[in-house]
C-alpha cells in the first residue's frame, strides 16, 4: 500500500475536502507509486488563503533579521537531508542522482543568501532638496505570495521564490507542479521543523486549472509567481492584468549554444553535452539549438554525434546512468515527435523555432557572427545563450547583441548560479528576475518617507533654495 499525503493548511496535515487523490509515479518505473497525493478543490484553496491572512498578521511583524535566523535553520536542515531529498527527488521526477543533489543544493545555496538578507534588505536615505527635511525608501511586506512550480526543478524553483517572499515576510502558498508533490511535501516538513510559524507557510496539491486557477482568481493573494510553459504563463497573465496582480512569469526557451571556427572544440563538446542532454533537456535553459560556424561545422557535428551515443540512459538512481527517464508518457511521446541531434536545419523551421523539453538538439550552419546571433535573437523565446569562440572583441559584441536574459562565454546555457539574477527576455518572462538580489525587489512593496522637521510648510519645486 503507497503512502497517503495531505495538504498543509492552517499549521495542519490535512485531507483534501474533495476526498479525492491522484497517483505519483517514479517515471523509469511505472508500477512503483511514490504515493497518493490530495486532488485537492478549490475550497481547500479557499481555507488556505484565510489561514495564510493570519500568518501574515504576525509574520510581517516579526523583524527581517529573526526571520532571516529562521531560514538559516532551513538551510541547515536542508544540508542535513541533501541526500534523502535528493534519492525522493529522482525517484518522482527522473533526473539522475549527481543532478538532485545539485537541485537541493541551490535550495541550500538559496536559504542562506536569503538568512543574510535579513540584515539587509536595503532602503535609502537621500539628500532632500530641502533644509530640514529627510528624504528615505524602506522595503515592506506585500502580503499572501502565490507561488506555482514546474516539475523540472521540484526543490530549487520553489525555494527561489519561497524564500525571498518569506524573508521580505509575506506569508506563501505553495501549489507544486502535479508531477513531483512528493519533493514539495518535503520542503514544507523542512520549514516547520526549522520553526516557521505554522500559518505562514501552505502547502496545496492538486492540478492547476482547479486549485492554481483558484489562487490566481482570488483578490486576496496580491502576489503571484508562476514558472512553467508560456501557454499557462499566458493565462496566468491575463487574470493578473485584470486584477492588477503582482507577477513574476518565468516560462519557456529555446535556446542557443554559438561555435565559432576559432572555438576549442573538446571544451565546446563537453558543454554541448551538458546543456542539451542534462536532465533529459527538460531545463528551460537546454541548449535546444546549435549554431555552428561553416569551417568546424562538419568536424563537430560528427563530434556531437560520436559522443552523443555514447550517453547512457537509464534509472537516475543507478550510478552508471548519464541520462535519466523524461517525466511522464505524454512527454516521451512529443520527443519521439522530434528525435534527438537534426543536422541541416534552416532558421525559421519547426524544430528551431519550438520548446521541445527534451534531449533534441537542432544545429544550424552559420557564416559568420552575425548571422550567428541573428539566428540566436530570431525566435520568440529569450532565456539563456552561449558563445564559444576565442576571439575577445567578438565575445563582448555578442554579449551586447544576443538578445537574452543571460549569455555564458565558453559555457554551456545552463548553470544559474543562487546569487544572481536568473530570468529571461521577450515571451520567457515578464521583466522580473529571480535569485540574486532583484528578487527582492519583486517580493517587497517600496515605502518612500519624508520627514520634515524645520517647522515650516516647505513647498518641493516651489520653496527652492540658493546655494
Ligand atoms: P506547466 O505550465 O504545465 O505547469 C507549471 C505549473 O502551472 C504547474 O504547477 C501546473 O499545475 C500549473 N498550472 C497549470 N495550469 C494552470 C492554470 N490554469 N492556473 C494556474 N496554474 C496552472 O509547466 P511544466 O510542464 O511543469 O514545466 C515545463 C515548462 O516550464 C517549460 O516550458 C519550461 O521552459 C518552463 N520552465 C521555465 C523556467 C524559467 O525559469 N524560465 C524554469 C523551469 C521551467
Amino acid at each position: 500500500m503507497s503512502e497517503t499525503f495531505k495538504n498543509f493548511i492552517a499549521g495542519e496535515w490535512v485531507a483534501p475536502s474533495t476526498g479525492e487523490y491522484f497517483d505519483n509515479r517514479n517515471p523509469a518505473d511505472w508500477n512503483d507509486v511514490i504515493g497518493k497525493f490530495p486532488r485537492s478543490g478549490p475550497a481547500d484553496m479557499l481555507k488556505a488563503i484565510e489561514s495564510a491572512k493570519r500568518g501574515f498578521a504576525r509574520w510581517s511583524k516579526t523583524p527581517a533579521p529573526i526571520r532571516g535566523q529562521v531560514l538559516q535553520r532551513v538551510g541547515d536542515l536542508l544540508v542535513e537531508r541533501k541526500d534523502a531529498i535528493a534519492k525522493a527527488m529522482t525517484r518522482e521526477m527522473g533526473k539522475v542522482l549527481a543532478e538532485t543533489r545539485g537541485d537541493v543544493q541551490e535550495g541550500i545555496d538559496t536559504a542562506f543568501y536569503a538568512a543574510t538578507e535579513g540584515r539587509r534588505l536595503f532602503g535609502r536615505t537621500v539628500p532632500s532638496e530641502l533644509r530640514n527635511k529627510w528624504a528615505m525608501s524602506y522595503r515592506r511586506p506585500i502580503g499572501i505570495a502565490g507561488l506555482i512550480t514546474p516539475f523540472n526543478f521540484p526543490l530549487a524553483i520553489p525555494t527561489w521564490k519561497m524564500f525571498p517572499a518569506l524573508l521580505c515576510g509575506n506569508a506563501v502558498i505553495f501549489k507544486p507542479a502535479e508531477d513531483v508533490p512528493h519533493t514539495g511535501h518535503l520542503l514544507v516538513e523542512v520549514l516547520i521543523e526549522a520553526g516557521l510559524p505554522p500559518e505562514v507557510v501552505q502547502l496545496v496539491h492538486g492540478q492547476g486549472s482547479v486549485v492554481g486557477r483558484a489562487m490566481v482568481e482570488h483578490r486576496d493573494v496580491p502576489v503571484i509567481s508562476f514558472t512553467g510553459s508560456t501557454e499557462t504563463g499566458s493565462l496566468i497573465g491575463a487574470t493578473c492584468g485584470k486584477m492588477h496582480k503582482r507577477l513574476s512569469l518565468e516560462m519557456g526557451g529555446k535556446n542557443a549554444m554559438i561555435v565559432m571556427d576559432d572555438a576549442d572544440l573538446d571544451l565546446a563538446l563537453d558543454g554541448v553535452l551538458w546543456g542539451a542532454f542534462g536532465t533529459t533537456g527538460q531545463r528551460c535553459t537546454a541548449t535546444s539549438r546549435l549554431i555552428l560556424q561553416d569551417k568546424i561545422h562538419d568536424r563537430f557535428l560528427r563530434m556531437v554525434c560520436d559522443r552523443a551515443e555514447k550517453l547512457r540512459l537509464g534509472p537516475g538512481l543507478e550510478d552508471k546512468s548519464e541520462v535519466g527517464p523524461l517525466i511522464h508518457e505524454v512527454a516521451r511521446q512529443k520527443v519521439a515527435e522530434y528525435a534527438t541531434v537534426f543536422a541541416g536545419v534552416k532558421a525559421g523551421m519547426r524544430v528551431e523555432q519550438e520548446e521541445i523539453f527534451g534531449p533534441a538538439l537542432a544545429v544550424i550552419k552559420v557564416k559568420d557572427l552575425d548571422e550567428a546571433i541573428r539566428v540566436n535573437n530570431d525566435v520568440i523565446y529569450g532565456l539563456s545563450s552561449a558563445l564559444y569562440t576565442r576571439d575577445v572583441n567578438g565575445a563582448f559584441r555578442a554579449i551586447e547583441d544576443l538578445d537574452n536574459g543571460i549569455t555564458y562565454v565558453n559555457a554551456p546555457t545552463i548553470g544559474a548560479e543562487a546569487h544572481m539574477p536568473f530570468g529571461g527576455v521577450k515571451q520567457t518572462g515578464n521583466g522580473h528576475r529571480e535569485g540574486g538580489w532583484e528578487v527582492y525587489d519583486f517580493y517587497s512593496e517600496t515605502k518612500t518617507v519624508y520627514v520634515d522637521y524645520s517647522g515650516t510648510l516647505q513647498r518641493a519645486q516651489i520653496d527652492t533654495y540658493q546655494t
